[in-house]
């Protein structure tokens, strides 16, 4: 049974254009607060003021407001991006997607202010705990970071000496939310690896690439298994093992809207579809076997 938990913001930090985050810490009862791994989540509840309607318009594909400014309390889920050895703070990061709640809130809470927690919950990452999985894989788009920078502080504190590549994927350079954050993590283990891919932005305007911090462009898999690619054969020897690693050896968790994770999207009628490849059609077609694979959806796009 989730708990409520009433928490102040004791720092707020613009990560990107449009995300911020949020470093709360209990007011009264905080029993159970940090009892929660990697991959789960709390919903955030909290007053905020907007339009009395907003409306997705199937045209612009934007969401419409209109009417009075009205008073409402909101909740919606955000991922742990601490680590539940980090005690006496949960982290927790938000970005705009230009709906309901996410905007106004980014745009009226402030340091010092209150809301409630409701958690922790959720599967996400379950099965890394319960395999005792080695080798990770960490797929994020935009806002599907905080699961992974949470699961590496996690295996960092308690040494377990865990593979983890961090696959995260933004339009460009600037949209990548907590890049110094993960860079920093990366420079703590030698276990640690992260590949950025700027979609929407040229490889000569991308940093130079290092052995173990890679930038590319354009979408991941395109023309290869990018996986394997980072994973086999390259370097990346496993004391643990004995022997360079094998990228099915490896359990992917994805993270971020549907269409990064399978391509499923919403139609032009505004009916659910398959509208392309994500990156777990681009596993299962290299053959990676689908119980190593695990995803957490944020929301339909
Ligand atoms: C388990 C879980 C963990 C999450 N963790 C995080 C996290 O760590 N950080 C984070 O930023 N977010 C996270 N999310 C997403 C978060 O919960 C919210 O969904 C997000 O903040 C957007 O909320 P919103 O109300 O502002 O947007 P919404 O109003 O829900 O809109 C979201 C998007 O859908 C579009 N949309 C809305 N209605 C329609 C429609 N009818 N047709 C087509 N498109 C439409 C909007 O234009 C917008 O782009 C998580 C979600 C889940 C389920």
């Amino acid at each position: 049974m989730p708990n409520k938990y009433n928490v102040r913001a004791e720092k707020i930090t613009t990560e990107s254009s449009d995300s911020k985050s949020f470093i709360f810490t209990p007011i009264d009862n905080e029993e159970g607060l940090y009892d929660y791994l990697p991959g789960q989540f709390f919903m955030l509840e909290a007053k905020i003021t907007r339009p009395e309607s907003i409306v997705y318009d199937k045209e612009s594909k934007q969401m419409i407001p209109s009417g009075p400014d009205v008073e409402v309390v909101e909740k919606k889920a955000y991922s742990v991006v601490s680590s539940p050895t980090q005690k006496g703070q949960i982290e927790l990061m938000i970005k705009s997607e230009q709906g309901v709640f996410a905007p106004y809130l980014l745009d009226q809470f402030h340091e010092g202010d209150t809301c409630t927690l409701i958690g922790p919950t959720g599967k996400f990452m379950k099965e890394i705990f319960e395999q005792n999985s080695k080798f990770i894989a960490c797929w994020s788009a935009g806002s599907g970071i905080p699961s992974t920078l949470s699961l590496m502080q996690y295996c960092l504190d308690n040494q377990l000496g865990t593979k983890v590549v961090a696959f995260d994927s933004n339009k460009t350079l600037d949209d990548i939310i907590y890049h110094d954050k993960i860079k920093e993590m990366v420079s703590k283990s030698e276990h640690f690896k992260a590949v950025f891919t700027a979609t929407r932005q040229p490889l000569d305007q991308l940093p130079k690439s290092t052995s173990d911090v890679i930038y590319e462009s354009g979408r991941f898999w395109t023309g290869e298994n990018t996986l394997s690619k980072h994973t086999d054969n390259r370097g990346f020897f496993d004391k643990l093992l004995g022997k360079k690693t094998n990228w099915l050896e490896y359990f992917n968790t994805i993270c971020g809207s549907s269409s990064f994770i399978n391509g499923k999207g919403r139609d032009k009628a505004g009916k659910m579809a398959k509208l392309g490849e994500g990156v777990e059609d681009h596993l299962l077609k290299f053959e990676c076997n689908p119980s190593n694979i695990d995803k957490d959806q944020y929301y339909l796009q």
